[in-house]
């Protein structure tokens, strides 16, 4: 499908000396080709100018090591910063706090949010034995409730029952007050989405988390939205403050740059992938994958 940057980078690399130091105007040469395959990737440009601009830095003068060609030193040197800057924490969900603990879930309307609330509560029951409660916040789209709570019952998660007149912070206390009565361990809140970035959608995310004080607030957005991936991120991190990002959509044909830029602008990890509709499709991350697959 994407030409692979070993075979793009064919004719730069059997220019390049077998023997001595790579040289700036052979790393630069490479370098060209791996900037084409990151903005296709649909990683932002600034995120690749300041990435070729490390990975210069980092490849001019190195020695050429005997054992691979300089072709494959590059690459290398590419791939290890990818790995790097996509980050290599453990991409576990923070629960250290009193029970319950409380884990705001934001986004775009569309991105996968519902679906990944259901995903993460699922894992949570399963891989870490809590009890989990989910409550929807989201007062103008009925449907969006009805939702979660049919994902809910599909899982065997609970969800807090749907009264009428609230407004999300008294849906998102009253969840709390429940989750702390009946002993359960998280409370994951799904707040509204909005078809885009929008000041009434983040004031209300703000007065929600001030009113909950999350452990977690996890941005959730869709990889195929590539740059505009990126714009969402950057706002909800600069007005809300992200502690985590969920990528979802990878099992589509989205290269992944989004990942990068995502991680890039706002430093929080991403603490999952999506790959699929299913309540059981989401991935840990794994930076090596989306390192390979960003570079085609
Ligand atoms: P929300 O508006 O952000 O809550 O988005 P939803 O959770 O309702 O998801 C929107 C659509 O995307 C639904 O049809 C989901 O099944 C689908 N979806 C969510 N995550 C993924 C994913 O990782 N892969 C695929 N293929 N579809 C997904």
């Amino acid at each position: 499908m994407f030409d692979s940057l070993q075979n793009r980078l064919g004719d730069v690399f059997d220019r390049l000396k077998k023997r001595g130091a790579l040289k700036e105007a052979d790393v630069t040469a490479a370098l060209r080709e791996v900037r084409v395959a990151l903005l296709e990737a649909d990683v932002a440009l600034p995120v690749v100018k300041d990435f070729i601009d490390k990975v210069r830095e980092r490849a001019v003068g190195q020695e050429v090591i005997k054992s691979v060609s300089p072709g494959q030193q590059v690459i290398k040197i590419v791939h290890d910063n990818l790995v790097e800057m996509l980050g290599t924490e453990a991409g576990t969900i923070n629960l250290n706090a009193v029970p319950p603990v409380p884990i705001l879930m934001v986004g775009l309307q569309g991105g996968g949010k519902t679906t990944s609330t259901a995903k993460l509560a699922k894992r949570l029951k399963e891989k870490d034995r809590k009890k989990v409660l989910m409550a929807s916040l989201d007062i103008y789209r009925p449907a969006a409730r009805e939702q979660l709570r049919v994902l809910g019952e599909q899982i065997e998660v609970a969800t807090l029952p749907i009264a009428e007149n609230e407004t999300p912070v008294s849906i998102a206390k009253r969840a709390m007050a429940a989750g702390k009565l009946q002993g359960y361990d998280v409370v994951m809140l799904d707040t509204a989405g909005r078809l885009s970035i929008d000041e009434s959608m983040m004031d209300e995310v703000i007065q929600v988390r001030d009113a909950v004080n999350p452990v977690e607030t996890i941005l959730v957005a869709d990889a195929m939205t590539g740059q505009d991936a990126v714009t969402t991120a950057r706002n909800f991190h600069e007005r809300v403050g992200l502690t985590g990002i969920v990528l979802t959509r990878m099992d589509g044909d989205a290269r992944g740059g989004a990942a990068l830029s995502m991680r890039a602008v706002t430093g929080v990890p991403i603490k999952g992938v999506g790959v699929g509709e299913r309540a059981d499709a989401l991935e840990d991350f794994h930076p090596e994958r989306v390192a390979g697959r960003i570079l085609g």
